[in-house]
């Protein structure tokens, strides 16, 4: 699969896997970690997480709903 700049259409895009922290959650936010492979365009410097990143993030909060519902079965996220 070729990746394509959503900017600007320019097929130089390079993957780089970063670490992503970003919040969950409303009421009580809680920082996520994902490891997400960052895509940049080398000719626009645009950088975005696509669909990929999307998925692993969202395994992640699941992971983490797991977790806390292990913990503290009464408590709902
Ligand atoms: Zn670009």
């Amino acid at each position: 699969m070729k990746l394509e700049c959503p900017s600007c259409d320019s097929r130089n895009v390079t993957t780089v896997w970063t670490d992503h922290t970003f919040q969950y959650g409303v009421f009580s936010p809680v920082s996520l970690v994902a490891k997400v492979p960052l895509r940049r365009c080398s000719d626009c410097q645009e950088a975005w997480i696509d669909f990929v990143g999307e998925e692993i993030m969202t395994g992640v909060v699941k992971d983490s709903k797991k977790a806390a519902s292990d913990q503290n079965p009464s408590l709902e996220l």
